[in-house]
């Protein structure tokens, strides 16, 4: 593995979707658990090239070319290793690192720390039914937890007095202090978990990499985390994974709660799909590991100030994650409650109901758009505008992001601008327009909301109901300007062909004064009449 730590090429791995990367040079499109495309490594017509999101490898049914992102730069560019990982660090915003090959003594020495994790776990777990831990079970039993759920989540309890510094003593203090149990202070080691209810994290394979700790005497903060080490990082790391992760497969989906207990209670309670950050602040990191597995992430937070405002940040944080076949929602539990609650005082059902009726991220952008900026004003239309396109650019799916761009201009159009409601005042009185143009004009409003806005002035003169439905055209955006543009000035020569009848009728009734008008009529057509000659040549 030349010089590069598996940690990087994991990292890269994890950051980095493989149909993202594979579908920089193959187009891909999903079909059951796969994505499919023609492979690049032979000559096919149909589609024998398979993609594995979750698994994170490609597969070749007809030349039987295999392997994963690496593999398929290297052989897809004709590059070697590092090169490979250069590109994929650049694709995936990561700086090179120097890391150096782990020597077998560093992995000597991370076992080392799962080991004492462990053992330190196993004298929490026996604290909480000692005397001692008496609060802190019956903290911990109030809330819901069964022996069962204790003993699955490892729930244990530091006591206030140094448990681990005074039964590690014989360990090298180094070690002890690279697992983030205990710290060093003026008089020697001492524990940093003290009085706290202690809630192991694992790993994704199960292993206990750190722990949250909750406060029991009501003190600020109510939880406090491992700092970083070499085993355990906060930002990557999402507390229930690794009992949710099968669940999340089966129910093609994952829950996101704000609070640990909220996570145990709702894999416990009908929702083993559940997760939850460590602390508050969700990042980028863990919607990548979520979206591993799928795309499809209702997240659910109180319905407070405090759940809205993490709601909206992750809206940002995951627009750059979505594709066309991603669900992602948002659900809010009102009243001042958390998931935890709903579950013991009404039940399954009850959270199942504010589940079930959690608001797409379409929705819940438009509506935190119109609730952030006053859309009655054309300034705070402005604000809201650049606010939307701010969020739009973020999707990576070039498809998607226009057909997000055309969501919202025809809700601006139909919400915002009421044009179509209240009829500017008739300018010219003009004839009848055909079925078939009234349909194709009602099909371009909606669906191009922007060309609508563009040729207001003109579509206002026009008797259509623009709100009526219309059939669904085969029109692409220039097409319909042009079939704007050409129907105006077909109008418009309709109109002066009409007021040179009514000259014409002047001049002959003698007064020859209007003959000059008639001229300028006559060039007026000609122009109009070249006009329209050249764009339907177009
Ligand atoms: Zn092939």
């Amino acid at each position: 593995m030349a010089n590069y730590d598996r940690n990087f090429t994991d990292e890269l791995r994890a950051r980095l979707s493989i149909v993202d990367v594979v579908g920089r040079k193959v187009a891909l499109n999903k079909k059951g658990q796969n994505y499919w495309g023609c492979c690049p490594f032979h000559n096919e017509k149909t589609p024998s090239f398979s993609v594995n999101e979750e698994k994170g490898f490609y597969h070749c049914f007809g030349c039987g070319e295999h392997g994963d992102i690496i593999s398929f730069v290297m052989k897809s560019e004709n590059i070697d290793f590092v090169s490979a990982i250069k590109e994929l660090a650049n694709q995936a915003g990561l700086k090179m690192p120097d890391y150096k090959p782990k020597s077998a003594q560093q992995i000597a020495k991370e076992d080392s720390y799962f080991d004492i994790l462990e053992k330190a776990t196993k004298l929490y777990q026996k604290k909480l039914y000692e005397p001692e831990g008496k609060i802190a079970l019956e903290y911990i039993k109030n809330r819901g937890f069964t022996d069962d759920m204790i003993k699955k989540y490892r729930i244990g309890y530091a006591p206030k007095n140094n448990l681990i510094a005074n039964n590690f003593v014989n360990l090298k203090q180094d070690s002890l202090l690279s697992t983030g149990l205990v710290r060093r202070g003026e008089y020697g080691m001492y524990d940093f978990f003290r009085d706290k209810l202690m809630f192991p994290i694992f790993n994704a394979s199960g292993n206990i990499v750190a722990f949250s700790g909750r406060s029991l005497d009501g003190s600020e903060p109510k939880y406090i985390n491992t700092t970083d080490t070499i085993l355990f990082h906060k930002r990557k790391t999402i507390f229930g994974l690794n009992f949710a992760r099968d669940a999340i497969h089966r129910a093609n989906r994952s829950i996101i709660v704000e609070g640990q207990i909220d996570a145990i209670q709702m894999q416990n309670n009908g929702f083993p799909e559940t997760v939850a950050p460590l602390g508050t602040a969700l990042t980028e990191d863990h919607i990548a590991l979520l979206c591993k597995s799928n795309r499809n992430i209702i997240f659910c937070f109180d319905g407070d100030a405090a759940g809205q405002k993490a709601a909206e940040r992750a809206c940002d944080i995951v627009m750059p994650f979505i594709r066309d076949n991603s669900d992602i929602k948002f659900a809010f539990v009102s009243g001042g409650k958390d998931p935890d609650e709903i579950l013991k005082k009404s039940g399954e059902t009850a959270m199942r109901k504010i589940i079930d009726s959690a608001e797409s991220l379409v929705d819940f952008l438009w509506d935190i758009t119109n609730k952030n900026f006053l859309v009655s004003t054309p300034g705070g239309r402005s604000q809201a505008e650049k606010f939307l396109k701010d969020k739009i650019n973020k999707i990576k799916d070039v498809n998607l992001k226009s057909e997000y761009e055309q969501e919202y201009n025809s809700r601006k159009f139909n919400q915002w601008h009421k044009w179509t409601k209240q009829k500017k005042e008739i300018k010219i009185k003009l004839p009848e327009i055909d079925t078939v143009t009234k349909n194709t004009l009602i099909f371009i409003a909606n669906k191009y909301p922007f060309l609508a806005e563009r040729y207001m002035d003109f579509l206002s003169t026009l008797d259509i109901d623009f709100d009526a439905s219309a059939p669904e055209l085969n029109l692409d955006d220039v097409a319909a300007e042009k079939f704007i543009v050409s129907l105006k000035i077909q109008k418009y020569l309709e109109k002066l062909h009409k007021e040179k009848k009514e000259i014409t009728n002047i001049v002959l009734s003698g007064d020859i004064g209007a003959s000059s008008r008639l001229k300028e009529i006559d060039e007026e057509i000609q122009k109009y009449q070249d006009k329209l000659d050249l764009l339907i040549s177009i």
